[in-house]
């Protein structure tokens, strides 16, 4: 399967991946467009910005850029650890979780080793398993959500990790206490359980299961935790993993020794400590979800309930109303590359954004139902 480029040997995995689609520039996008004051609900990203404390400690420490960063991440780790009640050498740092990912699939799965997850669920997934010469084993999901038993049927002695990403993305939908529970009883010793938490801090159902436990008790599950979602620091990237040491010290040996930059450790830290910020952005999308989900059912658009701060909405044709919203300066996920070409996806902004997102559908709704008419 390895085919030749410059006369170089590509791997067949290598040449057959398709990257994950990048969105362009808002600023691109605006100058192709002619637009100007666009609104981006495309990537799940905070709306209301980081916590001017992070902010102020990523300025308190330019003045060191000179310096390599702490590769151990003491005091970010030495933080984690009173927030969460884990002990430092429970925790793995990372260039975003996504680092983690990658790290996880480098570390613990070899060629022909086989990671189960879900289908629709997040893309890095499979891109980092097949990267490394690993088979991705994707399971449908079953009424938007991830289908633990149909995911513990497929199961076999080459799986060496499953990853739940709970909320899922695209789809917001969760699961829950009981059935993670069954799922847990079924997983084999030896495969790890990656709990993917991006989203867990938006979550209010009181059945959203409690995946540290399973740390606690000694088993394989790495729980995923990051700073880019509520915390609002995607552009720096750091994410965290909590997890058995004996994991943890398998990850370190092949972590490159500056994964987490001195400006990502400087604000996480901030960021944990302004938990004000954290409470108004889980309130901002509350009420946003609130409003738009009351909105979109005046306009007769199916929403799938979700856990997280982004929904999926019915759209018929996903790709072009995303490119009518476009038009308008609306920037939201089509999501035929995820096999969900009849919806979009649309992250929940601050309450004007989330106003101009509707007040766009809505006209662009009427103008549809004219056209019809005139027709
Ligand atoms: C956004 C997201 C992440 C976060 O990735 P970072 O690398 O920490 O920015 C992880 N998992 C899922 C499912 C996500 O949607």
């Amino acid at each position: 399967m390895a085919s030749k480029v410059l006369n170089i040997e590509v791997p067949g995995e290598i040449r057959s991946l398709s990257p994950y689609p990048p969105g362009k520039p808002i600023e691109e996008l605006e100058r192709e467009l002619g637009l100007k004051g666009s609104i981006k609900l495309a990537s799940n990203e905070n709306p209301l910005g980081p916590s001017k404390k992070a902010v102020s400690a990523v300025k308190n420490a330019l003045k060191n850029l000179n310096r390599y960063p702490d590769g151990s991440c003491f005091y970010l780790k030495e933080r984690l650890s009173r927030f969460l009640g884990f002990s430092p050498d429970s925790l793995v740092t990372g260039n975003g979780s996504n680092e983690i990912i990658e790290l996880l699939v480098r570390t613990f799965l070899g060629r022909g080793d086989e990671a189960v997850m879900g289908e629709p669920s997040f893309a890095v997934y499979p891109l980092a398993v097949q990267a490394a010469g690993g088979r991705p084993i994707r399971v449908p999901l079953k009424d938007f959500t991830l289908d633990l038993e149909g995911m513990a049927e497929r199961v076999s002695p080459r799986t060496r990790l499953i990853f739940i990403a709970n909320p899922n993305n695209p789809t917001g939908t969760i699961v829950k206490k009981g059935e993670l529970e069954r799922f847990m009883d079924r997983v084999p010793t030896g495969v790890i359980v990656c709990m993917d938490e991006a989203y867990r801090e938006f979550a209010t159902s009181p059945d959203f299961p409690d995946s540290l436990g399973y740390v606690r008790e000694g088993r394989a599950v790495i729980v995923l935790r990051t700073f880019s979602k509520i915390y609002g620091l995607a552009g720096l990237r750091v994410g965290y993993g909590v997890t058995q040491p004996v994991l943890v010290d398998f990850l370190n040996r092949v972590r490159q020794p500056f994964n987490v930059n001195s400006l990502a450790q400087a604000a996480a830290i901030a960021a944990l400590d302004d938990t004000g910020h954290v409470e108004k952005v889980r309130k901002n999308n509350i009420l946003g979800l609130k409003y738009l989900f009351a909105e979109l059912k005046k306009l007769g658009c199916g929403c799938v309930p979700t856990e997280a701060n982004f929904f999926l909405m019915q759209a018929g044709d996903g790709e072009a109303l995303y490119n009518a919203l476009l038009k308008q300066g609306v920037i939201v996920r089509p999501l035929k590359s995820y096999g969900l070409g009849e919806y979009i996806r649309v992250t929940v902004g601050t309450p004007k954004e989330n106003r101009r997102f509707i007040e766009t559908l809505r006209s662009i709704k009427n103008k549809n139902q004219e056209g019809a008419g005139e027709r």
